[in-house]
């Protein structure tokens, strides 16, 4: 039988440490926690991310500020060729708006992707964003889309740009006293070709690699392209320099190869269960190709 200190040290793996729970109703309430309780609180969206750290005790916060009852953080809506997704709307949200849909099918496509139904009801895009994990989905996504984020804090508010907002893993530009809004997403012109490419070792994995690539055509050249990287270095990576070889040529196969191989040229992935460094580098291209590929497809050439 197992003694009492045993269990007691199995438990510290799996139970977090104790915290008070704080559920306000606003954001500006939220923000007004925020700024009182400062470095001992931590926002809590829909838990995936954060209380897996807290139940291995890599975060050990005192409060616990849900905000998962402000009914302002949720929702999807387009304004003036905007879309403005609530930093709280679900994964399940975003595969099921027909407004995503029609008018941003790469970000129904990715969160489609992202692990399992019960990851999807109640992780959110703000929280998949906010965490700054190299390995999550969104990011690549955004950084493709060319989103901007509203960070909101009690001296006001600010739109930060994709570019930039990654700093190093689990690091971004938002502020212990800033809450992560509204995402939001320039509708992709009518015509985009898009594909999020993901490889996964299965059903539920996060990203070995993956490639987000938005694509628009001028006849048989390419006008413009954006490709983006998940999980091959510290933050998400853009694909720059393969973007610039593909501007104003034509899709051809030796393109879209050396395309990938610059592609590659940027990774920097760290070894795991899910590969070496070679082999997810490899899979960087190969992801990127079958990206580029689909989306030339979707664009209608
Ligand atoms: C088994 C499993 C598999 C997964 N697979 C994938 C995958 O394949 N792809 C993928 O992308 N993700 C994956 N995830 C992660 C999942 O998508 C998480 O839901 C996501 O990373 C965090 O979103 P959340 O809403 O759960 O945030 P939480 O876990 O609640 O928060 C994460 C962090 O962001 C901060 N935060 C949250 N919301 C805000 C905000 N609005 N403003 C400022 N800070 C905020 C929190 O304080 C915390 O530090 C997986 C998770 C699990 C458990």
């Amino acid at each position: 039988m197992k003694r009492r200190h045993d269990l007691a040290k199995e438990e510290k793996s799996v139970i977090p440490a104790p915290f008070a729970y704080h559920a306000p109703r606003s954001v500006g309430a939220a923000l007004t926690l925020l700024s009182e309780l400062g470095d001992e609180a931590k926002l809590l969206a829909g838990g995936h991310s954060l209380l897996p750290m807290m139940k291995m005790r890599f975060a050990q916060p005192a409060h616990l500020i849900d905000l998962g009852r402000i009914p302002e953080l949720k929702g999807i809506r387009e304004e003036g060729g905007t879309l403005r997704i609530g930093a709280m709307t679900s994964e399940n949200e975003l595969i099921w708006s027909k407004l995503l849909q029609e008018k941003c099918p790469l970000l129904v496509e990715g969160a489609r992707l992202i692990s399992d139904p019960q990851v999807r009801y109640k992780g959110t895009i703000g929280g998949d964003i906010s965490h700054g994990d190299p390995a999550n989905d969104h990011p690549a996504i955004m950084l493709a889309l060319g989103a901007s984020f509203v960070l909101r804090s009690a001296a006001g508010e600010r739109v930060v740009p994709v570019d930039g907002f990654f700093r190093g893993t689990y690091d971004t530009q938002l502020k212990p006293d800033e809450i992560m809004t509204e995402i939001r997403i320039p509708v992709p012109s009518p015509g985009t070709g898009y594909c999020y490419a993901k490889l996964k070792r299965k059903v539920g994995d996060f990203a070995t690699a993956a490639a987000a690539v938005t694509l628009r055509m001028k006849g048989q050249t390419v006008a413009e392209v954006a490709i983006a990287l998940t999980n091959v270095g510290p933050t998400p990576l853009k694909a720059r320099a393969a973007e610039d070889s593909l501007r104003g040529k034509a899709l051809t196969d030796a393109a879209m190869a050396a395309a990938a191989d610059l592609a590659m040229g940027i990774c920097d992935p760290s070894p795991d269960q899910r590969g070496d460094a070679a082999y997810k580098t490899a899979m960087a291209g190969e992801m990127t190709q079958r990206a580029l590929r689909l989306a030339r497809t979707r664009a209608g050439r």
